[in-house]
């Protein structure tokens, strides 16, 4: 076996379909964000605009959040020095559980060291806990929901994305007597679609199913305190189990799931992925546990970010480019439909305009609906706005790529 021609044709194959995918090598200004300076491959160095953060608030920056973490170091080291059995469980670790199962108005919360993990960790030990298990899930769910659905090994049925009709007739179909568990998100990343939380949640009542919600793209960005979509639909209560990630509008890293403490006790005594893995170092949970309480208080970034997502999906849309009807939520995805094309446009607005957003292509979206996804944020200004808009007809027009209707979403 010539195992090195496996991988470079491995390699290959990807740079052949135009989705070879390029690291874009940051310096991020704190105090500055979005504002950042790339290096390029051979050393030199270039100022740019980050649009494709999901640090959607910039709480990567929040003093409050720094200062905490800096403190937690100079407080407790570096690292955790275990797993959460095994010493990783500092005071930090249960003050932020709390404190997230607080946001939810759920009894208890546990953390894991990703939202990957979490989702992944909790979906496959739940067919442990509950043999003969259907997990009934959204076609859009996140890789990482897929994957724990997969490796947990029990029966799965796939409804196509926020159909609920769809999702009632499967439902109707299995055997009423096997549990069931409806796994699906509240805002969609790449379309940047809203799931109807409440249609779907009454909808497993009926059939007596458990509900899981990934609400990664939500916790901190909707609702009163940021708890997510359910809190702002007021349903956060009727959900059984409610996941998310410290990574992205937090700021920090990690994730988490927020239920009954019995379920949580549970998860956490079987859960292979949160018991053998060392946990999250004190000044990430110090950092994560800052944030979210500045979070709960400061509702008018939530305002600021929603109105500088309408206002870029406005001047997009005056200008006749494809931003995603989809969308309904604080991302603007803008339709290209082709992934060379995707990947020259993106590395065009790196190189001559300073505008950093990373194609989205296969396998994260189906082929054919290739997309750049714009991320404002409150620390957006107009004039970035009206700069990024500039380009972008710019580079419409000299890729001859389709505007608004001529393309296939
Ligand atoms: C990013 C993401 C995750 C994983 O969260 P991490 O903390 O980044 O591991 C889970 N679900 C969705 C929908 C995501 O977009």
């Amino acid at each position: 076996m010539d195992y090195k021609a496996a991988f470079h044709n491995a390699v290959a194959q990807v740079r052949d379909e135009g989705r070879y995918r390029v690291f874009a090598d940051l310096k991020r200004h704190s105090g500055d964000f979005p504002r950042a300076t790339w290096t390029r491959d051979d050393g030199s160095e270039c100022e740019i605009i980050v649009w494709c953060s999901n640090d959607y608030l910039g709480q990567g920056q929040n003093p409050v959040v720094a200062d905490a973490m800096h403190a937690a170091i100079d407080a407790n080291g570096t690292g955790s020095g275990g797993t959460r059995n095994i010493s990783g469980t500092t005071h930090f670790h249960v003050e932020l559980e709390r404190e997230l199962a607080d946001l939810h108005g759920k009894e208890s919360a546990l953390l894991f060291t990703s939202g990957y993990v979490s989702n992944e960790a909790t979906l496959s030990t739940l067919y442990k806990i509950l043999p003969g298990l259907i997990i009934f899930s959204d076609e859009l769910n996140h890789a990482s929901m897929i994957s724990g659905i997969r490796s947990g090994g029990g029966q799965r049925r796939i409804f196509r994305h926020n159909d609920l009709a769809h999702l009632e007739q499967l439902l109707a179909e299995a055997d009423p007597e096997a549990p069931k568990l409806v796994a699906f998100e509240s805002v969609y990343s790449m379309d940047g679609d809203i799931s109807d939380i409440r249609g779907t949640v009454a909808l497993a009542k009926k059939y007596g199913a458990l509900t899981y919600i990934d609400e990664v793209h939500a916790v901190g960005l909707y609702g009163q305190r940021g708890g997510g979509v359910s809190e702002r639909d007021d349903i956060a209560s009727e959900i059984d189990i409610i996941e998310a990630t410290l990574g992205k509008a937090i700021g920090c890293m990690g994730g988490y799931i927020a239920a009954d403490a019995v379920i949580i006790d549970a998860i956490r005594s079987y859960a292979s992925g949160f018991i053998f893995t060392t946990s999250l170092p004190p000044a990430l949970t110090a950092g994560a546990l800052a944030s979210v309480r500045w979070l709960k208080e400061h509702n008018e970034v939530r305002e600021q970010h929603q109105e500088r997502a309408a206002t870029l999906k406005a001047m997009m849309k005056a200008a006749g480019l494809p931003v995603m009807e989809s969308s309904v939520s604080h991302i603007v995805p803008v339709m290209v439909g082709d992934a060379v094309h995707c990947k020259m446009v993106s590395d065009m607005l790196l190189e001559d305009h300073g505008i950093y957003v990373q194609p989205i292509n296969f396998p994260t979206v189906p082929r054919g609906t290739e997309r750049l996804r714009f991320t404002p944020t409150p620390f957006h200004t107009d004039a970035m706005m009206r700069d990024l808009v500039k380009a972008l007809e710019n580079l419409w027009a000299r890729c001859n790529i389709a505007r608004v209707g001529g393309y296939a979403a």
